[in-house]
């Protein structure tokens, strides 16, 4: 590929001018900065690190704005769950595949270029095992590919419908496994993500609700030094049975019995004391924060302000898909604060500090490293995943440094993404991936007959 040039671009130490980037395999060869451009590099105005994405559930986007009508009864997450189930006793292998091939495009258009796919769908519509373990974690390895999306891709373990090993219900037969059939669904996955750039697999307990200790013991064992991703407290009643069962809350008890530590990412821990909250911090276990989708569930609002005093980390990740947007999941994530502190910039590092900078900054740092992605930040080595902005979109006229993060969160979002290159490859051109069309046709089709 041509070098690429920024007339300004944000590194790991700050805002440069004259920036040149030389990639090679898909990595950051050399930077340069204070250069003037030259006739072979290909010139753009803005040049900032895409954002990893920690937390996905690709197929889900299938559902998305058909959960929004009122039912007889007050509507929760349970209430969301059950059209979810519905729409997954339905969805075939090529149908996992056409969706999610959308949705990585669609991430890459919003800034987005590693993904974390917190992969539960395991078996055939029946609950039959398919032949080949890794049928459909392959799906997900191949809209990876085919997008061009970095991938890690995190196999769940689920085996039970709640605390204390409840047996599962027939909706959730397509997520079942024991620990010696998990491990391998986790052995196929790591072959069908192979030939990936940059691409990893992690292992997924689901929750604390859907594995017993003992399984839990042995999950952690297959991941073999890899990530492990865990939802914990998102809802207070997961939080009231885990103490009906335990008498502990989730997040008291995973600390209190595994060692949790910075290859761990907690997966929304919205319902988290003051005690459970420096625990966490202390561990050094990334926070995976979903700010859209906690919204749209009603799930609650994360200690932020209190967690990142404590220097506790995080990453933020698009969940359920119901809108696609990194710059949106950093301004809900402020703006929740807001609401709940009536205050502003309360995410904000320090004083005078950015808020748009203070977040972009921590769910680039933080997010990467629970991925084993090799992409964090602008810096020699690390995997050329960079986002372009567009310096004509009316939310950066004349913004500079810091303010063109602050503008670009709250004010433009996901359309003033201009192009984005995944390991050194061009994917999005002018804010559209490259396959858009293509994806967009099967996609339809897939819904179409999913709805019918
Ligand atoms: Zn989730």
């Amino acid at each position: 590929m041509k070098n690429l040039w920024f007339a300004s671009a944000l590194l790991p130490d700050g805002w440069a001018t004259g920036v040149r980037l030389t990639t090679a395999d898909g990595r950051i060869e050399r930077i340069e900065s204070g250069t003037a451009a030259e006739a072979t590099d290909e010139r753009h105005a803005i040049g900032v690190p895409g954002i990893p994405n920690v937390h996905s559930h690709a197929f889900q986007r299938g559902l998305a704005g058909l959960t929004e009508r009122r039912g007889p009864t007050g509507d929760s997450f349970w209430t969301w769950r059950e059209l979810m189930y519905r729409f997954v006793e339905r969805l075939e292998p090529e149908g996992l595949e056409a969706i999610a091939a959308l949705v990585y495009a669609e991430m890459l258009e919003g800034g987005f270029t590693h993904v974390g796919e917190f992969h539960y769908l395991h078996h055939d519509r029946d609950g039959a095992h398919f032949a080949n373990p890794g049928e459909l974690a392959g799906r997900i390895a191949a809209a990876a590919a085919e997008t061009g999306i970095g991938l890690t891709l995190l196999p769940t373990f689920y085996a039970h419908s709640g605390f204390g090993g409840a047996a599962p219900t027939v909706r959730q037969r397509r997520f079942i496994n024991d620990v010696e059939s998990f491990a391998r669904i986790v052995e196929a996955s790591r072959s069908a993500v192979r030939d990936l750039p940059g691409a990893a697999v992690g292992v997924a307990p689901h929750s604390l609700r859907a594995v017993t200790p003992e399984e839990l013991n042995g999950v952690v064992k297959i991941a073999q030094g890899g990530v492990i991703h865990i939802h914990i407290a998102e809802q207070t009643k997961e939080v009231e049975d885990c103490i009906a069962w335990s008498g502990r809350r989730p997040i008291e008890w995973l600390l209190e019995n595994q060692r949790v530590h910075e290859r761990w990412c907690l997966v929304h821990a919205t319902h988290a004391t003051e005690a459970e909250v420096l625990r966490m911090a202390t561990s050094g276990a990334v926070v995976g924060l979903c700010p859209i989708t906690e919204a749209n569930l009603g799930d609650g609002i994360f200690p932020a302000p209190a967690f990142l005093e404590l220097g506790g980390r995080f990453g933020v990740g698009s969940d359920s898909n119901v809108l696609i947007d990194g710059a949106e999941e950093l301004r809900i994530l402020e703006y929740s604060q807001r609401l709940a502190h009536r205050a502003r910039n309360v995410l904000a590092s320090a004083e005078g500090s950015s808020t748009g900078r203070s977040l972009f900054d921590a769910a680039v740092s933080g997010g990467a490293p629970v991925l084993d992605s090799k992409a964090a930040g602008l810096k020699v080595g690390a995997m050329a995943d960079v986002v372009s902005l567009s310096s004509d979109h009316p939310a950066l006229a004349e913004r500079h440094a810091d303010e063109i993060l602050d503008s670009w969160i709250f004010t433009g979002g996901r359309a003033v993404v201009d192009c984005v290159w995944r390991a050194g490859v061009k994917v999005v051109i002018n804010g559209r991936h490259h396959r858009r069309d293509a994806l967009l046709t099967r996609y339809r089709r897939t819904i179409k007959g999913l709805l019918a």
